[in-house]
């Protein structure tokens, strides 16, 4: 079974896809944890040639934790400005082309959840469940800031509000493979759900 779970940031797709994935039995897999990963190797590396750094990198899930060429990237690839910069990194097609191939590979025999922005329109369009996850942006920019406010105290809700906004953006505006809701996907909204009411809400769908 392959469930999509695509949506923008802050939707809380990782929490819920994951809770949903454990309470299933199945794989959970964070796409973007995975461009993320890509980003933050492409902004060390002195080399411009993305295709041959393409080539020579290694990106692993060991439970929870993402290691990108054998090192725990897990922490790292959170950061605000990470997030940033992956938004805009992840317009490029050569990216995006390695890590489809890669998502697919990963679950072609398995039962996963796969959450993204691409998974039910591009990745896994055969997917048996879709859903579109989205809540209210000031919501999510609410949710996002106290997340990150338990590493930064500095933080102000504004500068979270608007770096979202403009992911929206970028993520929707893209020319390849944008944010969209698919004609098959299931429009959850949990602006007024909590964690357990949406995770439930989806298990209903797919029971
Ligand atoms: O889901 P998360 O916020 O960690 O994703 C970080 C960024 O990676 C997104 O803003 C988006 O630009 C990109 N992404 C993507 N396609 C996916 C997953 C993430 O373009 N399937």
């Amino acid at each position: 079974m392959k469930i999509a779970i695509d949506g923008p940031a802050g939707s809380g797709k990782s929490t819920i896809a994951k809770e949903v994935a454990s309470r299933l039995g199945i794989t959970y897999i964070d796409t973007g944890a995975m461009y993320r990963a890509i980003t933050l190797k492409l902004l060390n590396e002195n080399e411009k040639d993305f295709e041959k750094i393409l080539k020579d990198t290694k990106i692993e899930f060991k439970e929870d934790f993402i290691f990108l060429d054998g090192k725990d990237v897990s922490s790292e690839i959170r950061k605000n400005e990470i997030s940033n910069k992956t938004s805009e990194m992840s317009k490029n097609p050569l990216i995006r082309e390695y890590l489809v191939e890669m998502q697919r590979h990963i679950a072609e025999n398995i039962d996963v959840v796969m959450e993204g922005r691409d998974i039910g329109s591009v990745v896994l369009k055969d997917a048996e469940h879709k859903f579109f996850l989205t809540a209210d942006v000031e919501v999510r920019a609410r949710r996002r800031f106290n997340q990150l406010l338990e590493k930064n105290k500095d933080i102000e809700f504004e500068t979270v509000l608007e770096d979202l906004k403009k992911r929206d953006y970028n993520d929707t505006h893209r020319k390849n493979s944008p944010l969209i809701q698919t004609d098959d996907a299931i429009l959850i909204d949990s602006s007024n759900l909590n964690l357990e009411e949406t995770v439930n809400k989806i298990l209903e769908y797919i029971r």
